[in-house]
């Protein structure tokens, strides 16, 4: 079966009692033994959960993996593969990162003795360089958040596996539609399942899944053990929004693209980053590991006091945090996805007070376009009268 065809046939069959098409949400925490030692494969709602088994299948199947864990949160589910590591051991992470990892692995399990180094994963030598005895874990972002920066999930995954580290990926920009690591030589792939695999900007939620049986177990035991698992009514509306998974990314790429051709060709545009522009320096990687670019394009303008009046002066786009819904919004990372990170550290990758990241949602494309050009014709005439 095709992708499209998993994921749209998710859950269907499996209630067969009733046999309702779209599974049940089930709200019991607790599950009735029909005899000493026996079980129904539920006993308690944080081990196992029949909405969540359709979607921990789901993803799994998507991802071309062996299990599949839904936590609270992309952090939640970022926080319990780290329960993989112990006092001392060391990562190495990808230097342009949601600003929310860095926040927990800085602020948070930095104090637990875990030590982690940013690396700009494009350079191969550099990550090399940066493995050390206690390393045990790379963990990638790729295209990066915001910058688009695009790293070669098997060559680091290549160099990971002779080294003896395990190579995570965290997949939210390019959903399972267009790139699965786990081919690519990966061994756990991560979500924020809150952008494009829910789809709707209107649940919170986060994936995990694993390859190989071992690997698989000891998330199992993590994820049970920490319990920030997914309640089954967010369960059932990040199934029902998967279903319509390849439908939404098909449309959030071909606006991406007009999108970006636009913006470059506007006088108050200086930089426009969209991994599927073919001078986009990470394009041939790109389409050698994705069939697809997916729709976050970043871009920045030419004057920082362009910003306020450009996000002011939008109509129909959203002045919002957070990405890969079907309505078009619009990030200012240095005030807020990135706003955590050092502003020497954020100046030093790229993400500066010029830059904005808009996620292209599933709007007509004009419509967009209209939008995006009148708020930054606007934008100059204000920048002008400032000065
Ligand atoms: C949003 C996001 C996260 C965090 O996920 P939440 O669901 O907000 O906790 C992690 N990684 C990336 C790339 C994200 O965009």
């Amino acid at each position: 079966m095709h992708l499209e065809t998993k994921l749209v046939q998710a859950g269907v069959g499996r209630d067969t009692i009733t046999g309702a098409v779209s599974f049940p949400v089930y709200y019991a925490t607790a599950y009735r033994h029909p005899s000493l030692g026996q079980s129904t494969g539920y006993d308690y709602t944080r081990t196992a959960n029949p909405t969540r088994k359709v979607l921990e299948e789901a993803i799994a199947e998507a991802e071309c993996g062996d299990a599949g864990f839904a936590c609270a949160s992309g952090m939640a589910a970022i926080h319990t593969v780290m329960g993989l590591f112990s006092q001392g051991d060391h990562l190495i992470v990808s230097l342009d990162l949601y600003g929310g990892t860095y926040r927990l692995f800085e602020q948070v399990l930095s104090r637990y003795g875990l030590q982690f180094s940013y690396v700009d994963l494009r350079d191969l030598q550099a990550f090399a360089g940066a493995i050390r005895p206690e390393t045990k874990a790379v963990l990638i972002e790729t295209p990066t958040n915001p910058l688009m920066q695009i790293t070669d999930i098997a060559c680091v995954a290549g160099i990971a596996k002779r080294s003896g580290l395990l190579t995570i990926v965290d997949n939210t920009f390019m959903t399972p539609y267009y790139q699965r690591p786990l081919e690519l030589g990966a061994d756990l792939v991560l979500h924020s399942g809150t952008k494009y695999l829910g789809g709707h900007n209107d649940v919170l939620a986060g994936l995990i899944v694993t390859k190989g049986a071992e690997l698989s177990e000891k998330v199992r035991f993590l994820h049970n053990s920490i319990g920030a698992t997914l309640g089954p009514q967010d369960c059932w509306l990040l199934v029902r929004g998967m279903k319509t998974l390849a439908l939404r990314m098909e449309r959030h790429q071909s606006n991406a693209l007009q999108v970006a051709r636009k913006l470059r060709e506007h006088p108050a545009v200086t930089d426009v980053f969209y991994p599927g522009l073919d001078d986009h320096p990470g394009y041939e990687i790109q389409s050698k590991q994705a069939t697809g670019y997916s729709g976050m394009v970043s871009f920045r303008v030419r004057f920082s006091a362009q910003v306020g009046p450009f996000l002011e002066n939008l109509r129909i786009i959203s002045f919002a945090e957070s990405l890969g819904g079907v309505e078009s919004l619009c990030t200012y990372p240095a005030t807020q996805t990135h706003a955590d990170i050092p502003q020497k550290i954020r100046e030093y990758v790229g993400v500066c007070d010029r830059l904005l990241r808009l996620s292209v949602g599933v709007e007509h494309p004009d419509d967009l376009i209209h939008d995006l050009i009148q708020a930054l014709d606007a934008s100059l005439v204000a920048e002008g009268c400032r000065r």
